[in-house]
Protein backbone atom coordinates (compact mmCIF):
# COMPACT_ATOMS: atom_id res chain seq x y z
CA UNK A 1 0.00 0.00 0.00
CA UNK A 2 1.25 3.28 -0.83
CA UNK A 3 1.65 6.27 1.44
CA UNK A 4 1.05 8.71 -1.62
CA UNK A 5 -2.17 11.27 -1.40
CA UNK A 6 -4.69 10.22 -3.90
CA UNK A 7 -5.38 11.70 -6.76
CA UNK A 8 -7.19 12.60 -9.77
CA UNK A 9 -6.35 12.94 -13.70
CA UNK A 10 -9.13 15.12 -14.85
CA UNK A 11 -8.50 16.20 -19.32
CA UNK A 12 -9.73 19.12 -20.19
CA UNK A 13 -9.66 20.93 -17.15
CA UNK A 14 -9.29 24.50 -18.59
CA UNK A 15 -12.26 25.47 -18.35
CA UNK A 16 -16.65 24.56 -18.35
CA UNK A 17 -16.99 21.38 -16.55
CA UNK A 18 -13.49 20.47 -16.45
CA UNK A 19 -12.40 23.38 -14.66
CA UNK A 20 -15.77 23.07 -12.16
CA UNK A 21 -14.54 19.61 -11.71
CA UNK A 22 -10.77 20.74 -10.74
CA UNK A 23 -12.10 23.33 -8.52
CA UNK A 24 -14.21 20.44 -6.90
CA UNK A 25 -12.02 17.96 -6.47
CA UNK A 26 -9.22 19.98 -4.86
CA UNK A 27 -11.82 21.12 -2.57
CA UNK A 28 -12.60 17.10 -1.53
CA UNK A 29 -8.89 16.72 -0.52
CA UNK A 30 -7.85 14.91 -3.86
CA UNK A 31 -4.17 15.96 -5.39
CA UNK A 32 -5.63 17.48 -9.05
CA UNK A 33 -3.74 16.57 -11.71
CA UNK A 34 -5.40 18.41 -15.17
CA UNK A 35 -4.97 18.31 -18.59
CA UNK A 36 -5.14 21.19 -21.63
CA UNK A 37 -4.18 21.68 -25.06
CA UNK A 38 -3.11 25.28 -25.42
CA UNK A 39 -4.37 27.59 -22.61
CA UNK A 40 -1.92 28.00 -20.50
CA UNK A 41 -2.30 31.17 -18.55
CA UNK A 42 -5.47 29.75 -17.99
CA UNK A 43 -4.28 26.61 -16.13
CA UNK A 44 -1.60 28.66 -14.18
CA UNK A 45 -4.22 30.74 -12.96
CA UNK A 46 -5.92 27.72 -11.90
CA UNK A 47 -3.53 26.30 -10.23
CA UNK A 48 -2.67 29.63 -8.75
CA UNK A 49 -6.23 29.67 -7.40
CA UNK A 50 -6.68 25.95 -5.86
CA UNK A 51 -2.84 26.78 -4.19
CA UNK A 52 -3.95 29.75 -2.70
CA UNK A 53 -6.97 27.77 -1.39
CA UNK A 54 -4.83 25.41 0.13
CA UNK A 55 -5.81 22.37 -2.49
CA UNK A 56 -2.89 20.48 -4.03
CA UNK A 57 -3.05 20.92 -8.09
CA UNK A 58 -0.95 20.77 -10.68
CA UNK A 59 -1.74 21.32 -14.91
CA UNK A 60 0.22 19.73 -17.84
CA UNK A 61 -0.08 20.60 -21.39
CA UNK A 62 -0.94 17.50 -23.15
CA UNK A 63 -2.79 16.85 -26.43
CA UNK A 64 -5.27 13.91 -25.67
CA UNK A 65 -5.35 12.88 -29.36
CA UNK A 66 -1.46 12.39 -29.12
CA UNK A 67 -0.54 8.98 -28.07
CA UNK A 68 3.20 9.29 -27.80
CA UNK A 69 2.91 12.54 -25.10
CA UNK A 70 0.04 11.01 -23.29
CA UNK A 71 2.44 7.98 -22.72
CA UNK A 72 5.29 10.12 -22.11
CA UNK A 73 3.07 12.20 -18.95
CA UNK A 74 1.25 8.82 -18.04
CA UNK A 75 5.21 7.65 -17.20
CA UNK A 76 6.17 10.96 -15.32
CA UNK A 77 2.89 10.42 -13.29
CA UNK A 78 3.28 7.43 -12.09
CA UNK A 79 6.45 7.40 -11.68
CA UNK A 80 6.09 10.66 -9.41
CA UNK A 81 2.45 9.68 -7.95
CA UNK A 82 1.78 6.00 -8.69
CA UNK A 83 -1.73 5.38 -9.82
CA UNK A 84 -4.54 7.48 -10.00
CA UNK A 85 -7.62 6.62 -8.19
CA UNK A 86 -9.61 8.12 -10.83
CA UNK A 87 -9.42 9.14 -14.19
CA UNK A 88 -11.86 11.79 -16.12
CA UNK A 89 -11.79 11.54 -19.36
CA UNK A 90 -13.19 15.10 -19.95
CA UNK A 91 -11.62 16.85 -23.08
CA UNK A 92 -14.08 16.94 -25.64
CA UNK A 93 -14.29 19.41 -28.62
CA UNK A 94 -17.36 19.61 -31.39
CA UNK A 95 -16.86 21.11 -35.23
CA UNK A 96 -20.30 20.80 -35.91
CA UNK A 97 -21.79 20.83 -39.76
CA UNK A 98 -24.03 18.54 -41.93
CA UNK A 99 -22.45 15.51 -42.60
CA UNK A 100 -22.95 15.93 -46.34
CA UNK A 101 -20.47 18.63 -46.47
CA UNK A 102 -18.31 17.90 -43.79
CA UNK A 103 -14.80 18.13 -44.38
CA UNK A 104 -12.88 14.70 -43.13
CA UNK A 105 -10.97 16.59 -41.07
CA UNK A 106 -13.05 18.11 -38.80
CA UNK A 107 -14.80 14.48 -38.86
CA UNK A 108 -11.34 12.95 -37.66
CA UNK A 109 -10.47 15.52 -35.24
CA UNK A 110 -13.38 14.71 -33.22
CA UNK A 111 -12.79 11.55 -32.86
CA UNK A 112 -9.60 11.96 -32.30
CA UNK A 113 -9.84 14.21 -29.29
CA UNK A 114 -12.97 12.54 -27.60
CA UNK A 115 -12.62 8.85 -28.48
CA UNK A 116 -8.95 8.44 -29.13
CA UNK A 117 -8.01 10.24 -26.16
CA UNK A 118 -9.87 8.01 -24.12
CA UNK A 119 -8.38 5.48 -25.44
CA UNK A 120 -4.78 6.79 -24.42
CA UNK A 121 -5.74 8.13 -21.75
CA UNK A 122 -6.87 4.69 -20.04
CA UNK A 123 -4.83 2.34 -21.43
CA UNK A 124 -1.47 4.30 -20.31
CA UNK A 125 -2.57 4.16 -16.88
CA UNK A 126 -4.57 0.52 -16.85
CA UNK A 127 -1.63 -0.84 -15.68
CA UNK A 128 -0.96 0.94 -12.83
CA UNK A 129 -4.68 0.99 -11.74
CA UNK A 130 -4.55 -2.72 -11.29
CA UNK A 131 -1.54 -2.77 -9.53
CA UNK A 132 -2.88 -0.78 -7.01
CA UNK A 133 -6.28 -2.55 -6.81
CA UNK A 134 -8.77 0.25 -7.08
CA UNK A 135 -9.97 2.83 -8.66
CA UNK A 136 -12.81 5.20 -10.91
CA UNK A 137 -12.63 5.69 -13.99
CA UNK A 138 -15.29 8.18 -15.69
CA UNK A 139 -15.75 9.09 -19.18
CA UNK A 140 -18.15 12.17 -20.51
CA UNK A 141 -20.49 11.46 -22.77
CA UNK A 142 -23.42 13.62 -23.92
CA UNK A 143 -27.45 13.32 -24.37
CA UNK A 144 -25.96 13.38 -27.88
CA UNK A 145 -24.76 9.98 -27.70
CA UNK A 146 -27.82 8.29 -27.61
CA UNK A 147 -30.21 10.84 -29.12
CA UNK A 148 -29.84 12.25 -32.50
CA UNK A 149 -28.28 15.56 -33.23
CA UNK A 150 -28.61 17.01 -36.40
CA UNK A 151 -25.31 18.68 -37.70
CA UNK A 152 -23.51 16.60 -35.08
CA UNK A 153 -22.79 13.36 -36.48
CA UNK A 154 -18.84 13.16 -35.71
CA UNK A 155 -19.74 14.22 -32.07
CA UNK A 156 -22.76 11.74 -31.42
CA UNK A 157 -20.48 9.13 -32.15
CA UNK A 158 -17.32 9.61 -30.49
CA UNK A 159 -20.22 9.67 -27.44
CA UNK A 160 -22.15 6.73 -28.51
CA UNK A 161 -18.90 5.08 -28.66
CA UNK A 162 -17.63 6.28 -25.17
CA UNK A 163 -20.86 4.28 -23.63
CA UNK A 164 -19.73 1.35 -25.44
CA UNK A 165 -16.52 1.52 -24.21
CA UNK A 166 -17.89 2.31 -21.22
CA UNK A 167 -19.87 -1.02 -20.74
CA UNK A 168 -16.98 -3.35 -21.92
CA UNK A 169 -14.29 -1.46 -20.07
CA UNK A 170 -16.50 -1.84 -16.51
CA UNK A 171 -16.53 -5.68 -17.75
CA UNK A 172 -12.67 -5.85 -18.50
CA UNK A 173 -11.89 -4.45 -14.83
CA UNK A 174 -14.58 -4.81 -12.24
CA UNK A 175 -12.27 -8.05 -11.07
CA UNK A 176 -9.74 -5.98 -10.09
CA UNK A 177 -11.44 -3.69 -7.94
CA UNK A 178 -11.61 -0.79 -11.41
CA UNK A 179 -15.30 0.78 -11.71
CA UNK A 180 -16.07 2.69 -15.09
CA UNK A 181 -19.21 4.71 -15.45
CA UNK A 182 -20.24 7.58 -17.96
CA UNK A 183 -21.71 10.66 -17.51
CA UNK A 184 -24.20 12.20 -20.58
CA UNK A 185 -25.08 15.61 -19.39
CA UNK A 186 -27.54 17.86 -21.28
CA UNK A 187 -26.80 21.76 -21.66
CA UNK A 188 -24.27 23.01 -19.69
CA UNK A 189 -23.62 26.62 -19.04
CA UNK A 190 -20.14 26.86 -19.86
CA UNK A 191 -18.00 28.16 -23.03
CA UNK A 192 -18.95 25.06 -25.35
CA UNK A 193 -22.30 26.51 -25.50
CA UNK A 194 -21.09 30.38 -25.99
CA UNK A 195 -22.13 29.49 -29.72
CA UNK A 196 -25.43 29.46 -29.21
CA UNK A 197 -27.38 32.07 -29.62
CA UNK A 198 -29.21 33.83 -26.90
CA UNK A 199 -32.74 33.63 -28.12
CA UNK A 200 -32.32 30.19 -29.04
CA UNK A 201 -30.36 29.27 -25.24
CA UNK A 202 -34.10 30.67 -24.06
CA UNK A 203 -35.92 28.08 -26.28
CA UNK A 204 -33.65 25.71 -24.64
CA UNK A 205 -34.42 26.23 -21.44
CA UNK A 206 -38.56 25.97 -22.04
CA UNK A 207 -37.64 22.74 -23.15
CA UNK A 208 -35.87 21.70 -20.29
CA UNK A 209 -38.39 20.23 -17.83
CA UNK A 210 -35.98 21.77 -14.98
CA UNK A 211 -36.58 24.84 -16.73
CA UNK A 212 -32.70 25.96 -16.19
CA UNK A 213 -29.22 25.03 -18.06
CA UNK A 214 -27.08 22.84 -15.87
CA UNK A 215 -24.02 23.84 -13.91
CA UNK A 216 -20.84 22.65 -13.82
CA UNK A 217 -21.28 21.46 -10.26
CA UNK A 218 -24.24 19.54 -11.08
CA UNK A 219 -22.19 17.57 -12.68
CA UNK A 220 -18.61 17.59 -10.11
CA UNK A 221 -21.11 16.52 -7.48
CA UNK A 222 -22.46 13.54 -9.43
CA UNK A 223 -18.56 12.46 -10.58
CA UNK A 224 -17.49 12.79 -7.01
CA UNK A 225 -20.13 10.51 -6.18
CA UNK A 226 -18.86 7.63 -8.86
CA UNK A 227 -15.47 8.32 -7.22
CA UNK A 228 -16.52 7.47 -3.43
CA UNK A 229 -17.11 3.86 -2.10
CA UNK A 230 -20.56 5.44 -1.44
CA UNK A 231 -20.81 4.01 -5.05
CA UNK A 232 -18.97 0.90 -5.17
CA UNK A 233 -21.35 -1.16 -6.48
CA UNK A 234 -22.16 0.65 -9.25
CA UNK A 235 -20.25 0.05 -12.43
CA UNK A 236 -20.77 -0.02 -16.43
CA UNK A 237 -23.58 2.88 -16.13
CA UNK A 238 -24.40 6.14 -18.06
CA UNK A 239 -25.80 8.63 -15.74
CA UNK A 240 -27.92 11.62 -17.99
CA UNK A 241 -27.85 14.57 -16.15
CA UNK A 242 -29.84 16.98 -18.19
CA UNK A 243 -33.04 18.51 -16.11
CA UNK A 244 -35.32 15.97 -17.74
CA UNK A 245 -34.38 16.96 -20.94
CA UNK A 246 -34.52 13.54 -22.34
CA UNK A 247 -37.41 11.54 -20.62
P1 LIG B 1 -14.95 23.27 -23.05
O1 LIG B 1 -14.92 23.50 -24.51
O2 LIG B 1 -15.45 24.36 -22.18
O3 LIG B 1 -13.49 22.83 -22.53
C1 LIG B 1 -12.81 21.81 -23.20
C2 LIG B 1 -11.56 21.46 -22.41
O4 LIG B 1 -10.92 20.39 -23.10
C3 LIG B 1 -10.55 22.59 -22.34
O5 LIG B 1 -9.87 22.52 -21.11
C4 LIG B 1 -9.60 22.28 -23.51
O6 LIG B 1 -8.27 22.78 -23.31
C5 LIG B 1 -9.58 20.77 -23.42
N1 LIG B 1 -9.20 20.16 -24.69
C6 LIG B 1 -9.76 20.31 -25.90
N2 LIG B 1 -9.09 19.59 -26.81
C7 LIG B 1 -8.10 18.95 -26.14
C8 LIG B 1 -7.06 18.07 -26.52
N3 LIG B 1 -6.91 17.66 -27.78
N4 LIG B 1 -6.22 17.64 -25.56
C9 LIG B 1 -6.35 18.03 -24.28
N5 LIG B 1 -7.31 18.85 -23.85
C10 LIG B 1 -8.16 19.31 -24.78
O7 LIG B 1 -15.81 21.92 -22.84
P2 LIG B 1 -16.99 21.61 -21.79
O8 LIG B 1 -16.54 21.86 -20.43
O9 LIG B 1 -18.23 22.25 -22.28
O10 LIG B 1 -17.18 20.04 -22.03
C11 LIG B 1 -16.40 19.09 -21.33
C12 LIG B 1 -16.87 17.70 -21.71
O11 LIG B 1 -18.27 17.57 -21.45
C13 LIG B 1 -16.69 17.39 -23.19
O12 LIG B 1 -16.32 16.05 -23.35
C14 LIG B 1 -18.07 17.64 -23.78
O13 LIG B 1 -18.28 16.89 -24.94
C15 LIG B 1 -18.95 17.19 -22.63
N6 LIG B 1 -20.28 17.79 -22.66
C16 LIG B 1 -20.45 19.15 -22.50
C17 LIG B 1 -21.72 19.69 -22.53
C18 LIG B 1 -21.96 21.14 -22.32
O14 LIG B 1 -23.14 21.56 -22.35
N7 LIG B 1 -20.96 21.96 -22.08
C19 LIG B 1 -22.91 18.85 -22.76
C20 LIG B 1 -22.61 17.45 -22.91
C21 LIG B 1 -21.34 16.96 -22.86
P3 LIG B 1 -7.85 24.27 -23.86
O15 LIG B 1 -8.54 25.22 -22.91
O16 LIG B 1 -6.38 24.29 -23.76
O17 LIG B 1 -8.38 24.34 -25.26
Amino acid sequence: MSNKLPWVLITGGTRGIGKGLVKAYGAAGYHVVFTYLSAQNQALELEEELQTNGYSCKGYQCDGGDEVAINELASLLITELDAPSVIINNAGIKKDGLLMSMDSKDWLDVINTNLNGTYFITRAFANAMIEAGEGSIINMSSVSGYRGSAGQTNYSATKAGLEGVTRSLALELSRFNIRVNAIAPGYINTEMLESIPDVQKKNIRKKIPLRRLGEVNDIAELALFLSSHKSSYITGQTFVIDGGLTV
